[in-house]
């Protein structure tokens, strides 16, 4: 057994000195300066059992028996990597925590656990459905990964990120929305349906499954949505061909967090949305179970004649 010590030291803390006794060299392929062939040898040739992978922006550890049987370029795999998180990046834009962002690899995590952070812990229980490369399926678990990296992009400030401790399926929510993001732009459109539960015809149905339910209740607000749920709400935005990803991200970069409390969030929503996209968006959000203040309601009627024609609740009947 065996692995990399990593230190993370201030500065200001003044000079440290280590000793270490029986080092091994670690495998470490960086992006754009070492080559697959030459690293396939390195990791044919070495005992220790993890490895780094690292390009600009992300740095992974992972098992050196995993990424020795990859079967695909560790090169494409770590760059690949770099740009689902550039995507998230650009889609929010938030700048995320400082690069190269860590990854660590099914260490220590297991059962399903993850976690964000600077280095992050993942486990990669999450996995495309359907597709099956080796690094997808057996190595780096896409889903944990942009789900983590989603967290560093998903802030009290952003869009969806409602209140850290309130509405916990919000802040959850928000990354696997950049998850959607990403893998739809890196893989080509529509790749997220190849996730459980994200097709369009799954998600339509989850959709008018909840409202209905909420109708039946009495109504819902942010505190009965689920992440699905939060994930649907900003998708079915982008489902419009007149919209898409890249008029969602103009609200993203647009949003300003009125920093009062949630309803003044939810209302700035509404608004930001409809500015942006220079439609009414209360119908929609009230038919999806996110009651806005009426005043906002109203002026946002009137600023706006036109709703949003492609509001997937429009004419909704409920069994
Ligand atoms: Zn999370």
């Amino acid at each position: 057994m065996g692995g990399p010590i990593l230190l993370m030291a201030r500065e200001s803390w003044g000079p440290v000195t280590l000793t270490l006794h029986n080092v091994l060299p670690q495998p470490h392929f960086v992006a754009g300066v070492d080559n697959d062939a030459d690293f396939a040898a390195e990791l044919a040739a070495t005992t220790v059992p993890f490895t780094m992978l690292q390009e600009e922006d992300v740095f992974v550890l992972g098992h050196t028996d995993e990424i020795a049987a990859a079967t695909d370029s560790i090169e494409e795999m770590i760059t690949t990597l770099g740009d689902l998180w550039r995507v998230e990046q650009d889609f929010s834009g938030q700048s995320g925590w400082s690069t190269p962002h860590m990854f660590f690899f099914d260490l220590r995590v297991e059962g399903g656990g993850a976690h964000s952070g600077n280095p992050a812990y993942l486990s990669h229980t999450w996995e495309l459905s359907t597709t099956n490369p080796f690094w997808q399926t057996s190595f780096l678990g896409k889903w944990g990964f942009l789900h983590e990296a989603g967290h560093s992009f998903s802030n009290p400030g952003t869009l969806l990120y409602l209140d850290k401790y309130a509405y916990i399926s919000w802040r959850e929510g928000e990354p696997n929305l950049l998850n959607m993001v990403a893998v739809d732009t890196v893989f080509g459109a529509g790749s997220h349906q190849q996730w459980s539960g994200r097709s369009d015809a799954e998600r339509q149905a989850t959709r008018e499954a909840f409202v209905c339910n909420c109708l039946a209740s009495g109504g819902c607000d942010a505190t009965d949505f689920g992440t699905a749920d939060v994930v649907d709400f900003a998708m079915s935005i982008a489902d419009d061909p007149a919209i898409g990803w890249d008029g969602l991200s103009a609200a993203y970069h647009a949003f300003v967090e009125p920093g009062t409390d949630q309803q003044a969030h939810i209302d700035a929503v509404a608004e930001t949305l409809s500015a942006q996209l220079d439609r009414d968006f209360g119908p929609y959000m009230t038919a999806y179970q996110l009651p806005v203040t009426p005043s906002v309601l109203a002026t946002l009627d009137a600023t706006y004649p036109t709703d949003w024609e492609a509001n997937p609740l429009e004419g909704l009947v409920c069994p």
